[in-house]
């Protein structure tokens, strides 16, 4: 399927790895021009090689933190008019939420709501302007099923899903649209962090701790960063038009409900 997104400029937010990497380069296979950012600027500029090697495309590395306001200008200034704009940053660190103090929780509400308010808000009225513009926040499964010991993103992502659920009817009138993509499980270094956590405190091996949890899963594996990338693509097509303030939850069947 051609997703008609040949020639369009995405802005692709903590791409280095992960996740936000597999956004990258599903775009970049459809023929968009990309500017990606992460922290550290040697595996991100790997990534910006590896991609322009791989496909016929323009790729921006911007070597930044996503949640600082100097970070953002530098991105935008990079590329102030993107056609598509996927959220993303790292998620907050799992804990008990009475050791968490206000400064922790303002950390986790910049990273993983303020931030990408800030950066819709920047970029919206262009795409509305020029009738077409695509954006997917990476969120996570955790706001339909909320995890005990992640009471941060709980809080910061569900602030966001809120928010987004009321602009999106507002934008999709000039067909651009706002939309969610919940992880489940991915086999990312995220979870691996995750893994290598719980397997301490259980006294296990950390493959025992990796192999326990993909069989809790009902498709007994992690997802697939690939997987990942390719919705995320679909949802930036132009076929995908007629979809906004959605959820679109990837986790291989471990939500149980029908809604
Ligand atoms: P990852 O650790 O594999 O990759 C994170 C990427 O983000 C790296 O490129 C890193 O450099 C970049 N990054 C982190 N903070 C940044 C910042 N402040 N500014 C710029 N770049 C930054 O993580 P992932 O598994 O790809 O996860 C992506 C998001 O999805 C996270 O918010 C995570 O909490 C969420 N998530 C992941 C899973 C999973 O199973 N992988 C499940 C649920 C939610």
């Amino acid at each position: 399927m051609d997703l008609g997104l040949k020639g369009k400029t995405a802005i692709v937010c903590a791409a280095s790895k992960g996740l936000g990497k597999a956004c990258a380069v599903n775009l970049a296979r459809e023929g968009v021009n990309l500017t990606i950012c992460a922290r550290t600027a040697e595996p991100l500029e790997a990534t910006a090689e590896e991609i322009r090697n791989a496909y016929d495309v323009n790729v921006t590395a911007i070597a930044c933190d996503i949640t600082s306001e100097t970070g953002r200008n530098e991105v935008l200034k990079a590329t102030p008019n993107p056609d598509i704009l996927v959220n993303n940053a790292g998620g907050p660190p799992p804990g008990d939420f009475r050791d968490w103090n206000r400064e922790d929780w303002i950390k986790a509400l910049d990273a993983n709501m303020l931030t990408p308010i800030e950066l819709i808000k920047a970029t919206v009225d262009g795409m509305i302007d020029r009738k077409f513009g695509r954006i997917v926040n990476i969120t996570s499964g955790a706001v339909k099923a909320p995890i005990d010991i992640l009471g941060l993103s709980n809080g910061a992502r569900a602030g966001l899903t809120g928010f987004v659920a009321g602009i999106a009817r507002k934008t999709v009138i000039h067909n651009v649209t706002i939309n969610n993509l919940l992880p489940g499980p991915f086999d990312t270094d995220r979870i691996a962090t995750v893994l290598k956590g719980q397997a301490k405190a259980q006294g296990v091996a950390y493959e025992t701790a990796r192999q326990n949890r993909m069989a809790d899963n009902p498709a007994g594996r992690f997802g697939d960063p690939d997987e990942f990338g390719a919705m995320c693509a679909f949802m930036c097509s132009s076929q995908a038009g007629f979809m906004t303030g959605q959820n679109i939850l990837l986790d291989g069947g471990a939500f149980p409900g029908v809604l």
